[in-house]
């Protein structure tokens, strides 16, 4: 069974009086423990089609399923879809709070779906992605933007997901820092066996960590691309 089985998707906003297409896709299978990539530039509709996966956006209209299960559109996520799918933002201040401390940051998936946590596993959890335990005093601020992202990757994993979005990861990093965290993704695809779909405008990236990846151009499908065509198309560019 696919972890997303997309037969048609198709989403469109408001723009003035008329309304855009933002996003017409069809046929997005993915297997379980495959990392896939969405390569596009700006406005292309990558992360609309995230954010439908992830069930932040609720208004499109198709037939999508995850885990063998129908979505349907105009309706949140409930039972374990919830913790089944969870999202890692660009920007890690859009999932940490600012105002606190990076330990309520963590503790805050597991409580709100109502499960144990501890300060042992949290701890170890922050050691898996190289951080000290003593970060968890700290606020957001008080982070590099590398940690924060670590930070962030740490928080969608706390409820075991088996699908992990990840929206440009590491855009807003520098380069030394953004390969840092695209190994720390590889190891953790490796060591967990999680779904991945991995958004980035630049093709080196997805080249570096995913077996599939789609080009997208103005919310349509441009290009199927197989590893080996990602490989060509990344020394290539
Ligand atoms: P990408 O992530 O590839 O940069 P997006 O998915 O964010 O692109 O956006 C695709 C298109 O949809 C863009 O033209 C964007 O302006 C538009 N769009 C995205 N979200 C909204 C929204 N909530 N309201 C109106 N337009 C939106
Ligand atoms: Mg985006």
């Amino acid at each position: 069974m696919s972890v997303v089985d997309i037969g048609s998707l198709s989403v469109s906003f408001k723009r003035g009086l008329s309304h855009f297409i933002a996003l017409q896709v069809e046929q997005i299978q993915i297997a379980p423990g495959e990392c896939f990539g969405l390569i596009g530039g700006s406005g292309s509709g990558k992360s609309t089609l995230l954010r439908v996966l992830a069930g932040l956006h609720r208004d499109w209209q198709g037939a999508v399923q995850l885990f063998g299960q129908s979505l349907t559109a105009q309706r949140a996520f409930s039972g374990t879809l919830r913790r089944d799918v969870q999202m890692v933002f660009q920007d890690p201040y859009a999932s940490l709070h600012p105002l606190h401390r990076i330990r309520r940051s963590l503790r805050e998936p597991r409580q709100i779906n109502g499960l144990p946590f501890d300060e042992a596993s949290l701890v170890a959890s922050l050691e898996q992605v190289g951080l000290p335990g003593e970060v968890l005093e700290r606020f957001p601020h008080q982070l590099s933007g590398g940690q924060r992202q670590r930070i962030a990757i740490v928080r969608a994993l706390q409820l075991q997901p088996k699908l992990l979005l990840l929206d440009e990861p590491t855009s807003a990093l520098d380069m030394t820092v953004q390969a840092e965290i695209l190994n720390l993704l590889q190891r953790l695809r490796r060591d967990t066996g999680m779904t991945m779909i991995l958004v980035s405008h630049d093709i080196n990236t997805v080249a570096h960590l995913c077996d599939r990846a789609l080009l997208i151009k103005r919310g349509c499908i441009e290009q199927r691309l197989d590893r080996a065509e990602l490989s060509a198309r990344a020394e290539g560019g």
